[in-house]
């Protein structure tokens, strides 16, 4: 059987995962193995602040994790949502899909299950996280303390009292317009093997501040996450609510099979998006890789990029993403 040329295509936070993947890649590895790596290298970066360790926490102050993994071949695919105090959730998101008959693990249970499979606890926060989250929420012009202090600050704060003292509901005070622009963010990786395999990985700590316990669309197969060896893998970046409305990853891949080209799939799915009348800062990316090594990237807003990595490239390179505007 002929071998096709390896290739990782990735959101703009990727280059060094994307890196790390062809390499695996080059070597003959699995497009599954070269997701899942790829990955864990943007989740363990602590200034990738959507992502894994470092990403900005919630409303209370708790990182919560989101990941799924998809693997084209045979459409098995695995997640975990709102994970805390264990890292590198797309490797346990793997475990889900290989060691369970289950798709998606949440919360409580996913923790039980990163124990049982080993893993050791680890708390996501960082210092810069956590001041983040203090100047936002607590005390607007305290003197931070050490990192210790922080941690310890951090874990005595009660839920209500937080934010019932300072006379807001959480819901008021969760997914508010983002000030800064790491507030929100994930990281996609898509790729091919050099036997034609395709795989998807998406990892987010989701939109910082969020809602206790909110689910984006990362985790969600389908919303953010799809891949079938027979169309395509396609993933998302943004406002994990519309991806989940729209089924953004599966329609793409829905339009692929109903015979659109990369381009009109892509379009199709921002029209999609569209349609539900997101406000001004609620954006939608898409990066998708076709079974022959097209890729495209799509967004709703202008100006956004992604990466991409063929063997024969020395490095990821960035595209364009083609806003829906562009005819
Ligand atoms: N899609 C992610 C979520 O909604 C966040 C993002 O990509 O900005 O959780």
């Amino acid at each position: 059987m002929a071998t096709k040329m390896p290739i990782v295509v990735a959101s703009e936070n990727g280059r060094a995962g994307a890196t790390a993947a062809m390499e695996l890649l080059r070597q003959g590895g699995a497009a599954l193995d070269a997701v899942e790596l790829a990955c864990r290298i943007t989740e363990d970066d602590p200034a990738d602040h959507s992502v894994g360790y470092g990403g900005l926490p919630n409303v209370l102050g708790e990182v919560e994790l989101d990941a799924s993994i998809m693997d084209g071949r045979t459409l098995r695919s695995g997640a975990v949502a709102g994970l805390h105090g264990y890292g590198n959730p797309i490797t346990l998101a793997r475990k889900v899909m290989e060691e369970l008959p289950h798709v998606l693990l949440v919360g409580s249970g996913a923790q039980r299950f990163a124990a049982e499979v080993g893993k050791s606890p680890a708390d996501q926060r960082t210092e810069e996280a956590l001041l983040r989250w203090r100047e936002r929420f607590v005390d607007h012009g305290l003197t931070p303390g050490s990192s210790e202090h922080l941690i310890e600050m951090a874990r005595q704060l009660t839920r209500p009292v937080v934010l019932q003292d300072r006379g807001a509901p959480l819901a008021a005070s969760s997914l508010e317009p983002a000030p800064r622009d790491d507030t929100q963010g994930t990281v996609n990786f898509l790729a091919r093997d050099q036997f034609g395999d395709l795989a998807s990985a998406v990892s987010t700590s989701g939109i910082a501040w969020k809602y206790p316990g909110r689910v984006g669309d990362s985790p969600i197969i389908g919303a953010g996450n799809y891949c079938d060896n027979r169309y395509g893998a396609v993933a998302c970046t943004g406002m994990g609510e519309l991806a989940i409305r729209a089924s953004t990853a599966r329609s793409v891949i829905l339009y692929l099979k109903g015979g659109m080209s990369l381009r009109e799939a892509g379009f199709e799915a921002l029209r999609d998006i569209a349609y539900l009348q997101p406000s001004a800062h609620q954006y939608m990316n898409i990066v998708a890789l076709t079974p022959t090594g097209e890729h495209a990237g799509f967004t709703t807003v202008a100006g956004r990029s992604y990466l991409y990595m063929s063997a024969e490239m020395d490095a990821p390179e960035l595209a364009a993403r083609t806003p829906l505007d562009a005819k």
